[in-house]
């Protein structure tokens, strides 16, 4: 659920503008960006937010006579909002950039944008964390600096086999999201395969663990598509050589051997060619098992609807 501040104009998250209040939450007409620059929610009117806090029984904060209603704002042009927008959106849903800086800090850079103070507005098609270095903040995205010995140590434990869905792996992965626990001991150390090392990313354990335990048919299945793969490519680069062999020694490079050889090759390719993406299918498909089980889970933490 978006809500317009009626002071900046960004469209944003509504818990932008809500506040517990001793009784019930309270909604500001205007965003905690804005807030935080000592602006009074008072002095504007926001007829979207007034409506959605009568329904739901909150408080308004704001003013609630339209007339003479405020159109000159702070971030006026429609494009500049929007790359403010998506920034706010990037840090919002990300666990670590919010662990590590504190919301009024990161609020107070967007001021300091917004105001040209930092002469950078954030952009869309450059990655999260080049924006935040742009508006002089930094975030450690590798938190997990386990040393060399300990996942060597871990890889050989686990025989270089993913302990999520069985594949080869080599990530050494915490069980609990390091940008909640910062637990780097070896019981809270795991190894999984990059794919899942990403698709976990700041899924907690156990959450993964049962999603995870509920499609144990189709990890067996994608540890079958991986050593097929594996033998399949080692055949077509034997043959490859064979052919390059039989090419050397014959001192021609067409004949109706050699030719026969490399259509049949070519099919090989082909046929490897299809499985690969049988096995991406089937690869998205759970990931996007995953990223459903998680926003229900989430979804269901919530009571409130904004
Ligand atoms: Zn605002
Ligand atoms: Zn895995």
């Amino acid at each position: 659920m978006k809500f317009q501040c009626s002071s900046c104009a960004l469209r944003m998250d509504s818990f932008h503008f809500k506040q517990e209040g001793l009784i019930n939450p309270k909604l500001t007409s205007i965003c905690d960006i804005c807030l935080q620059r000592g602006l009074n929610a008072e002095d504007y009117a926001n007829n979207v937010v007034e409506v959605f806090a009568k329904t739901l029984l909150y408080t308004f904060v704001g003013k609630t006579d339209v007339e003479g209603e405020e159109c000159n704002f702070i971030v006026n042009n429609q494009k500049l909002r929007k790359r403010y927008e998506s920034f706010l959106q990037d840090y919002d849903g990300n666990e670590l950039a919010t662990a590590q800086i504190p919301r009024h800090d990161f609020n107070q850079a967007i001021i300091r944008s917004e105001d040209g103070e930092i002469d950078f507005v954030p952009d869309q098609s450059r990655e999260f964390k080049y924006n935040l270095e742009q508006m002089g903040m930094q975030v450690n995205f590798d938190l997990n600096e386990v040393d060399y010995i300990d996942r060597e140590r871990i890889r050989a434990k686990y025989h270089y086999r993913c302990q999520y869905c069985g594949r080869r792996g080599t990530s050494v992965d915490h069980k609990d999201p390091v940008s909640i626990s910062h637990n780097n001991d070896l019981d809270n150390l795991i190894l999984s395969c990059a794919e899942c090392n990403r698709i976990k990313s700041n899924m907690p354990f156990d959450l993964f663990e049962k999603l995870n335990n509920q499609i144990s048919a189709i990890n067996k299945k994608l540890v079958k598509y991986e050593n097929s793969l594996g033998t399949l490519r080692e055949e077509f680069e034997k043959r490859r050589r064979e052919i390059a062999a039989k090419m050397h020694l014959k001192g021609v490079v067409n004949d109706p051997e050699l030719n026969t050889l490399r259509s049949q090759n070519k099919k090989l390719q082909d046929g490897i060619d299809s499985l690969q993406s049988d096995y991406d299918a089937l690869r998205k498909m759970r990931e996007t098992h995953f990223s459903n089980g998680w926003k229900i889970a989430c979804e269901n933490r919530k009571t409130d609807i904004v």
